[in-house]
């Protein structure tokens, strides 16, 4: 059983300026919290309970602030889990920064848990009493647990379904291929196999329009019509790029797991990548991939291993172990110990395809015979 996520386009009409409003409460609901948490904790020190800020917002929503009511109380739940969920990750210190303040402008969703909404028909659905038909391009299994409204810059309304158990389609057929896999500057990715993925051309071209946009928008003044006109202009192209990379990983991550049994990957240090490559590491979408691929490997009953780097990829020589220092200019791996000569990037791969073999060798026990049986055919290459 899989979860899954089904996005679909809301079809314009006035009546979604009701979703607007909607969301527009969220943004309000959100920043008074944020208001008050903050105040709470200069009196006090501590931290505003969940339950006391529930109940205090309930009795706004039946009191000064009945226009609130747009929003049902499920949903006044899901902004409070949500920034519960943010200060908890600040104060444990996987984020820089606690929750704050948002712009009405970029507050861009509300989310209905059991109620608030109710399926119609095909593309058809009705949410908070108002009926919606949306573009349904495809069809929607497993189970319904939260129903997300969401505007992007454009002002355009998609929903979102995520679903629980949603069954497994068949498994894809067995091929008895592995393969270890490189991210690079140069490739997208390098295969131990020696196949190479480029970074899509299409995507180049979208970042040249991007480029532009930006700087047409940097001229124009504060304020100005022409301005607005800009920003949505640069909006467009963000969706545009955003769209067409996503699209590309979706169709090179299941091309991959059609054909390899079993994928290794080394687990991302986007921190120390950014130092070795000096520019943003986020803008090449690594995390995106890999967050996609092991999604499309439970889909099609793949295995796909992310190694530590507790001993480095590119450095070692992968015939002998040998290592030594390489800059990231040579682009050549020339072992000094044993005179192998190899590309940087297919040396790195041909490393994590053998370390994931030999984390998976080593937890033998767990691994079904056909696929160790599998692993031993596919050393051949
Ligand atoms: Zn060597």
């Amino acid at each position: 059983m899989l979860r899954q996520a089904y996005q679909f386009k809301v079809f314009r009409s006035k009546r979604l300026r009701h979703l607007h409003r909607t969301i527009d409460v969220s943004a309000e609901i959100w920043n008074h919290s944020v208001a008050l948490h903050r105040r709470y904790y200069r009196l006090f020190k501590k931290t505003l309970p969940k339950a006391r800020l529930q109940v205090h917002l309930a009795r706004l929503r039946n009191g000064r602030r009945a226009h609130w009511k747009a929003v049902g109380s499920q949903s006044v739940q899901a902004i409070t889990d949500r920034l519960y969920l943010g200060w908890e990750a600040f104060f444990a210190g996987d984020i820089k920064r606690p929750p704050t303040f948002r712009k009405r402008r970029k507050y861009r969703s509300f989310t209905l848990k059991q109620t608030g909404y109710k399926i119609v028909g095909h593309g058809r659905i009705k949410i908070l009493g108002r009926n919606y038909r949306f573009n349904q391009s495809r069809p929607v299994s497993g189970v319904i647990k939260t129903v997300t409204v969401r505007r992007d810059a454009l002002r355009d309304i998609h929903i979102t379904f995520s679903c629980d158990q949603v069954p497994q389609p068949e498994q894809a057929p067995k091929t008895g291929l592995s393969a270890g896999a490189d991210f690079g500057l140069k490739d997208f990715l390098t295969l131990s196999t020696g196949e190479r993925i480029a970074a899509p051309q299409p995507l180049k071209a979208q970042l040249r329009r991007l480029r532009k946009a930006q700087r047409t928008l940097s001229r124009k003044q504060r304020g100005s019509k022409a301005r607005n006109r800009a920003r949505l202009d640069l909006a467009r192209v963000h969706r545009k790029v955003a769209n067409v990379r996503s699209d590309w990983q979706w169709k090179q991550a299941r091309m991959l797991l059609l054909t390899f049994e079993l994928l290794v990957f080394e687990t991302l240090n986007l921190k120390a990548m950014q130092q070795l490559w000096g520019r943003k590491v986020g803008d090449l979408g690594f995390a995106d991939f890999l967050v996609k691929a092991q999604w499309m490997a439970k889909k099609l009953g793949r295995d796909l291993l992310k190694i530590d780097q507790w001993e480095p990829t590119t450095k070692s020589c992968h015939l002998c172990g040998h290592r030594q220092d390489m800059p990231l200019i040579t682009r050549t791996f020339e072992c000094r110990s044993c005179g192998n000569i190899e590309d940087r990037d297919l040396n790195a791969a041909y490393n994590i395809w053998e370390a994931g073999r030999r984390l998976r060798s080593g937890a033998s026990s767990k691994t079904a015979y056909g696929r160790q049986d599998a692993l031993v055919t596919a050393e051949s290459h």
